[in-house]
């Protein structure tokens, strides 16, 4: 077996009897590829900050599929539903065939519609943009992807090419797959709300909204459109807009001109990499989907399969998805220190992953598990 059955644990690196109250059970689910090694480091950061938690502890992904033909068992999903809060290793999405994806599956069943990914650069990564520290808040639930499709010669496609030139007078070539783009008033709004809610919770100054309504009119211009309605409810945070191509190039000119940008579901997937090649690559770009039931942690990055087992991939994105778990929880405190500490890790360059070292083969860099005892001794120093 890949895992250890699921149920629920007392955190395994503390010292029993003198381990801290449970405060929170948080959902743990390892996932696949990677993902097992990231997570076991990461449960253990979190540990160490003295928070109390019980981890009720499921599978997802490639390797319960194998064994019993769901990649999302229910049994995961109710130990959200329940805890309301989750952490999450990577999971694997076969290409072409197989399941689908986990993570839309998990985004749709309990409508995770704010997705979260910090953007900020910490002393000691390589990147050519240090000032790195903006916000992005994407809308995860409508857009191209909401799996409206229609294949190429099937019999739906010609239907729909048939309608659109019959009657909304719209011809479409011959041979076309035709994706379709919702953008409605209820998702624009909610998520344009999240992003002005970050914005005053954690003290930044202003929202930029991100969008094509010049080309776009009636879905990105919707969006916009409500994004300024929604701006004009929060005075005291300024607001900006941009088309999405200019903001890119607007990001790696004056990164340090933006705080929180608000964005439709694809923008927000393609800049999040943006993002994440700015502070220094996938291994540190944390993430957190957001929903009115429930909150689920998560790394940016894939289940890098190709390190799988080797004690090599970076754990810094996943605990950083463990710092927003704790201030989603309210244990602000603890995640300021473990924050600070893996800055004082990364800071030093000495105790770190490959991936963080001036050149990939350096054999000073250590292992995941490595960075792990790092971190804690940072805390603990
Ligand atoms: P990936 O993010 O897994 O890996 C791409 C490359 O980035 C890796 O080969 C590695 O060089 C680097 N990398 C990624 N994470 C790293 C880390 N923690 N430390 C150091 N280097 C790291 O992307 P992929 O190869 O396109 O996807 C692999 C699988 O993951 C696919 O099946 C994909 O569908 C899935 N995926 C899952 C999630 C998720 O579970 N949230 C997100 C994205 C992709």
């Amino acid at each position: 077996m890949a895992w250890p059955p699921a149920g629920k644990h007392t955190p395994v690196s503390a010292d029993l009897d003198n381990a801290p109250p449970v405060s929170h059970t948080v959902t743990l689910i390892p996932g696949d590829g990677t993902g097992p090694e990231l997570v076991e480091a990461t449960r253990r950061v979190l540990e160490a900050t003295g928070v109390g938690f019980e981890w009720d502890e499921h599978p997802a992904g490639e390797d319960v599929y194998a064994e019993e033909g769901t990649p999302f068992p229910d049994r995961t999903l109710d130990s959200i539903k329940r805890n309301t809060v989750g952490i999450k290793g990577p999971t694997t999405t076969p290409v072409g065939s197989g399941f689908r994806s986990v993570n839309v599956l998990l985004r749709k069943e309990l409508d995770l519609y704010e997705c979260i990914r910090p953007c900020k650069a910490y002393e000691g990564v390589r990147t050519r943009f240090p000032e790195t520290d903006f916000v992005i808040i994407r809308e995860n639930t409508e857009d191209l992807y909401a799996g409206i499709e229609f294949e190429r010669g099937s019999a739906e496609v010609e239907k729909l090419r048939t309608f659109l030139a019959d009657e909304l007078d719209s011809p479409t070539r011959e041979n076309s797959g035709i994706s379709i783009k919702p953008i409605s008033v209820f998702c624009s709004e909610r998520i344009v709300e999240a992003a002005f809610d970050y914005a005053k919770k954690y003290g930044r100054k202003k929202v930029t909204a991100a969008h094509k309504a010049n080309i776009m009119k009636f879905s990105d211009g919707l969006f916009l459109e409500v994004a300024r309605e929604v701006a004009g409810r929060h005075p005291e945070i300024e607001f900006e807009d941009r088309i999405i191509d200019n903001l890119c190039n607007q990001l790696v000119s004056r990164p340090e001109e933006y705080d929180v940008v608000v964005l439709p579901n694809l923008y927000g997937d393609i800049v999040s990499d943006l993002g994440a090649g700015m502070i220094g690559g996938l291994g540190l770009a944390p993430g957190g989907n957001i929903g009115t039931e429930a909150a689920m942690f998560e790394a940016t990055h894939g289940s890098a399969p190709k390190y799988k087992g080797q004690n090599k991939a970076n754990p810094t994105a996943l605990m950083l998805s463990g710092v927003l778990m704790l201030r989603h929880l309210d244990e602000l405190e603890a995640a300021d220190r473990l924050e600070a500490a893996i800055a004082e890790v990364i800071r030093k360059g000495e105790k770190v992953t490959y991936d963080l070292k001036p050149t990939r083969d350096d054999p000073s860099a250590v292992g995941t598990s490595q960075f792990a005892d790092a971190v804690i001794e940072e805390m603990s120093s």
